[in-house]
């Protein structure tokens, strides 16, 4: 059975044994490799490399820390395919949905590359008699991420390398169901030249979590996941004194209005309802016709789309998607899909009786649509994370505006128009973080930034971009005189003023 290593720069001799946990082939339901389950003992040791080896990392300058970033890009790039499969065979998205997730990373690595311009301060000379103020960037010391299955490149990808490029040390803890790529991740940034000790790699569950939010080294935590444990990971990690980011989950809705090119909303809502079995925080579970006709037309035109989707293996080219990450998830999902029809839904299409020749014990389910879905269902109100499309039916494009703001989530939205005055409204009225118009997932470029709002992020400063450099350093400033000789020997006891 392969053991999928910690990534320690001390190495691991010595520590007590782990509890170990099954990760999964999603394709066969098989178990095809184990992952050490550990907690404060192996985080210690992560800790110990991390602050031996970040002073010398934050003292290296900016384009030197780039330069590793770069040849970091150029690894991943080399390795794209091994990563891309053995992605793919952890996680059950398809291969070119796994190179996308390395794809999206590395858009991110790119950025983090610009660190020597992103990092600069600000300086104002004469601020006072003789006096310069400057202000700096300073990196927050050692940083901790904890990383959800549906995105195992990306996401680690989004916190370490704009951590690393700020001058911190990073220790990753990613998720114990698909845990090889950000361990070979991990591997390639050493390759690169980042010092040992700088990102490191550590195994674990709860137990771990909680180490890490309590340990006192450990200036900020980014967390990204469901929401009830993100907001855990807030509360634990602020009130040991750390900064935390903590994303949590979502219920994305697309908004069709009735003016809307319909070609491109059958299209698109296909694919970001289904596309990775629906396992994507940015997904567009909802749809929200505006009007009867509206709705008539859409359901007639998406139910066939729907019934046509290819679910397979996650290496079959030809596959729309591949399974589901385990079966525990697989029997959630199915768990809602019962739910919704117990609450009145209409299901028009039921993929819960899908079964792949050959991969019996794949955790496979195939795509469902939901008509006449309402806001006081639970069905509506939680997250179902897979290939479930809910229909909500709107009168006018105020009720449509008020499901998504109203909604407990608010990380993305879609509205489907021709009406530039429309989208205007709606992209500065709805009371969700990231909007899209005429756009399914809107996933912000990687110089901007990502992060929702009410439950779907708990935290200031959202992941990469700007707010990424922000999140990652502190500032500092420095008020400062040189003595010209002139003092004039006077005590100053008033709190100085530029009056
Ligand atoms: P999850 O919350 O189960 O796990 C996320 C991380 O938390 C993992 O590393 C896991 O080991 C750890 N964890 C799990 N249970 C814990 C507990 N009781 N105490 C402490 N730590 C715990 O999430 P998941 O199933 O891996 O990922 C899917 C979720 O992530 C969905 O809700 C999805 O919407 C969300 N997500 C959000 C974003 C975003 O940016 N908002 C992006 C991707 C995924």
């Amino acid at each position: 059975m392969r053991l999928i290593p910690h990534v320690l720069a001390l190495g691991a001799d010595g520590l007590p044994e782990a509890r170990m946990g099954d990760v999964f082939d999603p394709n066969t339901g098989e178990v095809q490799a184990q992952v050490p389950l550990a907690g404060a003992e192996v985080l210690e040791r992560a800790v110990e490399a991390a602050l031996a080896a970040q002073p010398g990392w934050a003292a290296t300058n900016p384009q030197r820390r780039a330069r590793v970033l770069f040849a970091f890009k150029a690894l991943v790039e080399r390795e794209m395919e091994p990563l891309a499969r053995l992605l793919s065979s952890e996680h059950g998205k398809t291969l070119a949905d796994a190179r996308g997730d390395i794809q999206r990373g590395l858009e991110v690595v790119e950025f983090a590359c610009g660190i020597p311009h992103l990092q600069k301060g600000e300086y104002t000379p004469g601020a006072g008699p003789g006096i310069d103020v400057y202000s700096m960037r300073v990196p927050v010391g050692i940083g901790a991420g904890i990383t959800p299955f549906n995105f195992p490149a990306m996401i680690p990808m989004w916190m370490f390398a704009v951590a690393l490029a700020c001058g911190n040390a990073f220790i990753l803890k990613p998720s114990e169901r698909d845990p090889s790529v950000p361990v070979r991740l991990a591997e390639l940034m050493l390759e690169a030249g980042a010092p040992p000790g700088i990102l490191q790699v550590v195994h674990g569950g709860p137990e771990m979590v909680n180490a890490i939010l309590d340990h006192p080294a450990i200036a900020a935590v980014s967390f990204v996941g469901s929401s009830d444990i993100a907001q855990h990971v807030y509360a634990r990690g602020t009130a040991a004194g750390k900064r935390v980011q903590a994303m949590g989950g979502a219920k994305n809705h697309g908004i069709v209005l009735p003016d809307a090119d319909m070609d491109q909303v059958v299209n698109d809502l296909v694919g970001a309802a289904f596309g990775s079995a629906g396992e994507r925080c940015m997904a567009l579970p909802v749809v929200v016709p505006v009007g009867e006709a509206t709705a008539e037309e859409l359901r007639r035109r998406l139910v066939p789309r729907i019934e046509a989707l290819k679910v397979g293996r996650s290496d079959d080219p030809s596959a729309d998607y591949g399974p589901v990450v385990t079966a525990a998830h697989r029997e959630r999902i199915m768990g809602w899909i019962a739910k919704g029809v117990e609450e009145g839904a209409e299901l028009v299409v039921d993929g819960r009786g899908l079964v792949l020749q050959g991969h019996e014990k794949g955790f496979f389910i195939g795509p469902s649509l939901f008509d006449h879905v309402t806001p006081d269902m639970a069905s509506y109100r939680e997250e179902i994370f897979g290939p479930v499309l809910q229909m909500v039916r709107a009168r006018d494009f105020e009720e449509a505006l008020a499901l998504p703001s109203r909604h407990q989530y608010g990380n993305g939205v879609a509205l489907y128009t021709r009406n530039g005055h429309a989208a205007r409204e709606f992209a500065q009225r709805v009371n969700v973080g990231m909007v899209g118009i005429n756009v399914p997932i809107p996933v912000p470029v990687a110089y901007h930034t990502f992060g929702g709002w009410k439950r779907s992020a708990f935290g200031d400063h959202n992941q990469h971009g700007p707010e990424g450099v922000r999140f990652w350093t502190r500032v500092k400033t420095v008020t400062q005189r040189w003595p010209d000789g002139a003092a004039d020997g006077h005590n100053a006891f008033v709190i100085p003023t530029m009056a």
